[in-house]
């Protein structure tokens, strides 16, 4: 492999996710392991929480003194707490297409799987579909879709978003769409943003260029530079809300944890922007796909340790996982910085309005964690968190560089705890069991009780207009 210049301002690939960088820092960080005085030195500089380089976050990653791993779990804990409160944001993910050209060996929607029944939404499809997510309680969406110019094209994913938002049914709508898309050029992430979609969401799979070429043997994303230089182009198209993320498991975790934040350290150079969420999916069980094909899949305390190292070096960005992860290690993360999960989700195209005739065989990956959304809500509430249906911000402006400043000083908080309130409110009132409902309602009072006096006017004169049917989405 060439030897390129690390340089966190290039807009080219092997600059700014250099690999002589990452495998520099790796080195580093096996000669400082368990160094105590360093170890201080990077604990006292992220009790700050104004996050840490790279090479820092590696040192404590790959620290196994317990007395310091208590000490990290603790401060994740902290910054979470700092950061986001007690709020969870549920989004559900939306499938509308498995037809796909790229070759991805870890994916059974690879081009070449002949089991995989393949399928397209209808505009009509899709309504069944929102129509469902709404009788279910969601707001937020992420769009997903395999990358096919003929069968998936730009018009087709701008015209689906427009039929989403169009949907109201009931008191239902959907009030945020995420999309999570193959790389494109900018002329096409400028249409995206003009279609008012909230974060375009793109993992890197995996940072490490010789195993990217590797499992992505065929088709348009075996171009590692377009993948890896596609955040740039959003940015430059507009869109300045962007969520990145790797798959674990691909390649060795610590050179995808390095090069992770190299691209966040990439992002806030260039663009003064860093990325507005971070996605932290490992290997699933899928058809045809056997993880333990995969040498680098990762166990669950390192995980854990991933997600505790990654709330601490960026305090800044949300972070989400997927029903991916079971229930027990869904606890164990939430406590340590997740911010958004997804909940009852379906990942094959037409599994929420036909749920009894899901075809497994053409799901994306197996869920793990099998709940209800109202489920999930319980347990939320009964374990401390609030759960949030809020989408205020991309439809207040509050996004990019003016959303990073807001949550760098914390004041964030501001909107989203009564904006938590009040979309949880909607769910009790429109979606949940009594159980849940008789739960949530003592929980919000509580809440309440803690707002400022303005915030508690706001909020709870629009939780009794709920109550009453005399509106919905009251958000700051
Ligand atoms: Fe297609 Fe995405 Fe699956 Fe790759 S990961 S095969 S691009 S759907
Ligand atoms: Fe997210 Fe903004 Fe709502 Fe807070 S106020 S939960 S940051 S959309």
């Amino acid at each position: 492999m060439t030897n390129f210049i690390y340089n966190p301002k290039s807009p080219v690939a092997d600059e700014f996710i250099c690999h002589a960088e990452i495998v520099e820092s790796i080195k580093f960080a096996e000669e400082h392991k368990n160094d105590k005085e360093l170890l201080a030195q990077i604990l006292s500089k992220a009790k700050e929480e104004k996050g840490l380089s790279h090479r820092e976050a590696l040192i404590l990653l790959i620290n196994d003194m317990p007395e310091i791993n208590r000490q990290i779990e603790d401060l994740a804990k902290q910054i979470k707490l700092d950061f986001y409160g007690n709020r969870v944001v549920l989004f559900a993910p939306l499938y509308l297409s498995n037809y796909c050209v790229n070759g991805c060996t870890y994916c059974p929607y690879h081009a070449i799987n002949k089991n995989m029944p393949r399928k397209k939404m209808t505009q009509d499809e899709i309504r069944d579909e929102v129509v469902a997510l709404q009788d279910m309680g969601h707001k937020r969406l992420a769009l997903e879709l395999g990358e096919h110019p003929q069968m998936n094209p730009l018009e087709y994913v701008l015209e689906s978003i427009n039929t989403i938002y169009d949907i109201k049914h009931k008191n239902g709508s959907i009030r945020r769409v995420n999309v999570n898309i193959a790389a494109t050029d900018e002329a096409s992430y400028s249409k995206l943003k003009d279609a008012g979609i909230g974060t375009y969401i793109l993992f890197q799979e995996t940072y490490n260029r010789e195993r990217y070429e590797k499992l992505h043997p065929t088709g348009p994303k075996h171009d590692y530079n377009r993948q890896t230089e596609a955040m740039d182009r959003a940015m430059r198209g507009g869109i300045d809300d962007v969520g990145i993320g790797v798959l674990f498991g691909l390649s060795t975790y610590l050179y995808e944890f390095t090069a992770l934040l190299m691209h966040v350290e990439h992002l806030k150079a260039v663009f003064n922007v860093g990325p507005h969420t971070i996605s932290v999916p490992r290997l699933r069980p899928a058809d045809g796909i056997n993880p333990a094909l995969f040498a680098d899949c990762i166990s669950d305390d390192i995980f854990v340790k991933i997600v505790a190292c990654l709330r601490i070096a960026v305090p800044t960005a949300g972070m989400i996982i997927s029903t991916r992860e079971s229930k027990e290690t869904r606890e164990r993360v939430l406590q340590l910085g997740i911010s958004q999960i997804s909940g009852g989700s379906k990942t094959s195209v037409g599994g929420y309005s036909h749920p009894q005739e899901e075809d497994k065989d053409s799901a994306q990956f197996d869920v793990c964690d099998n709940r209800t959304l109202d489920e999930i809500v319980y347990w939320l509430l009964k374990n401390g968190h609030i759960p949030s249906f809020c989408t205020a911000c991309y439809r207040k402006h509050r996004t990019g560089e003016q959303f990073m400043k807001l949550c760098a000083n914390k004041s964030i908080h501001h909107f989203c705890h009564p904006n938590a309130l009040l979309s949880l409110q909607e769910y009790l009132t429109d979606y949940a069991s009594e159980a849940t409902k008789a739960l949530g309602e003592k929980i919000i009072a509580q809440e309440v009780a803690k707002l400022p006096e303005q915030s508690a006017k706001f909020v709870t004169q629009h939780l009794q207009d709920i109550k009453d049917g005399k509106g919905r989405d009251f958000y700051l």
